[in-house]
């Protein structure tokens, strides 16, 4: 007979390791002491833990490891850019990117291995579903990003903000990834303000009244057009869930949480949706509710349709949105030699067309729960 399998520390948050010692006759703060070593100074053995007795440390290791995923490859952009390829079971492995500015440094992290949504411009896309993440793989992004960086989260914070924008839609992984952002602002775990992590959603509006229930996170739409038509066209979730009912759950969101507003993406698209007409389409939407728009000029990648707006046509676009009182940035272009920029992310996605089904199914799922 095989040993039981070992349960893997990562997937919990503090109150999920306190029950867990609990069940294993250990008090509560032996679960934080625990969580301060795996997450402020990133140790993975617990015969490091050197504050618990070693019956203790025995004890733990029998039953319990830290595994973080395998690092397979790590790249580093001429632009400080870094990105991680991270090895995950079943051969499948997902891609983490880390973004130094100089006031701050944001962690970019996936959500699933490849993502079903299929939307047009979106290299992930072309990947196909596998599977969702668990949140050990989620939280375990943030480790290896952390060790690697020499992340210290009450002295040194080389993290300051995690953007869940890499692969995947987070809300059709709502538990899981719920459960690592808790984590991630755990002053125990990465000690990280509510607002400095964000999920970013193509649009799956039950869950984002289910999100506004359970978590405090900020809130990113990928919008890209400012009417059905034309969004159904680039974001196919836009049929089911359109503009009107979209904007309603984020003033929902945003009507809970003073003095926040909406972040809304807009991938910059070559006359696909960069006309001055759509700008003054996006005012009047963005008018509605406490927004913030960020521009994106589109990266390109390997087949795809599409091709990057010109810079003046972004910044006449832009100036349109600034004119009328919409606060508007563009992002700028980051880690794109080495295909770490918005939409290049690929990871190594196994198994996918049989994976289809099962990822149409989910979002039933999902969204009839939620609703
Ligand atoms: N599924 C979630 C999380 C992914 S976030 C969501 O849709 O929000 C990744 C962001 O990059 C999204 O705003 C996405 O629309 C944008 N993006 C996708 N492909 C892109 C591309 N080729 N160029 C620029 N941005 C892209």
């Amino acid at each position: 007979m095989t040993a039981a399998r070992k349960v893997n520390l990562l997937d919990f948050d503090r109150e999920g390791l306190r029950m867990l010692f609990a069940q294993i006759g250990e008090k509560p703060f032996r679960a934080d002491q625990v969580m301060k070593w795996v997450y402020h100074r990133h140790v993975d053995d617990f015969e490091q833990m050197t504050d618990l007795g070693k019956a203790l440390r025995n004890k733990l290791a029998d039953v319990a490891e830290i595994a973080p995923a395998r690092t397979l490859l790590d790249r580093h952009s001429a632009d400080g850019t870094r990105k991680w390829l991270l090895g995950m079971d079943g051969g499948n492995a997902v891609e983490t990117v880390y973004i130094p500015e100089p006031t701050r440094g944001t962690l970019c992290v996936s959500s699933q291995v490849g993502c079903g949504l299929n939307c047009r411009f979106c290299s992930t896309a072309t990947q196909g579903f596998n599977r969702n993440l668990a949140a050990s793989e989620i939280i375990g992004q943030v480790w290896v990003a952390a060790k690697a960086l020499g992340n210290q989260p009450h002295q040194l914070r080389r993290i300051t903000n995690v953007v869940m924008m890499g692969m995947g839609e987070p809300l059709l992984n709502f538990d899981n990834v719920v459960r690592a952002m808790s984590v991630m602002r755990d002053d125990l775990g990465f000690g990280l303000a509510n607002k400095r992590v964000t999920l970013s959603t193509a649009g799956l509006v039950p869950l984002i009244d289910r999100l506004s229930e359970v978590s405090d996170v900020s809130l990113a739409v990928s919008l890209h057009a400012p009417n059905d038509e034309l969004r159904t066209e680039l974001v196919p979730l836009n049929k089911r869930y359109p503009i009107a009912e979209l904007l309603a759950a984020c003033a929902r969101y945003a009507a809970k949480r003073p003095r926040t507003s909406i972040t809304f993406e807009y991938t910059m698209m070559k006359d696909v949706n960069d006309r001055p007409e759509l700008a003054r389409q996006l005012v009047r939407l963005m008018r509605r509710l406490p927004a913030k728009v960020n521009l994106i000029p589109f990266n390109p990648f390997p087949g795809a349709g599409y091709q990057r707006s010109e810079p003046e046509v972004i910044a006449a676009f832009q100036k349109i949105l600034l004119e009328a009182g919409v606060m508007t940035m563009v992002r700028r272009t980051r880690g794109d030699d080495i295909d770490a920029a918005c939409g290049q992310l690929k990871g190594q996605v196994l198994d996918r067309t049989r994976r289809q089904a099962e990822f149409r199914k989910r979002i039933e799922e999902a969204t009839a729960h939620a609703a």
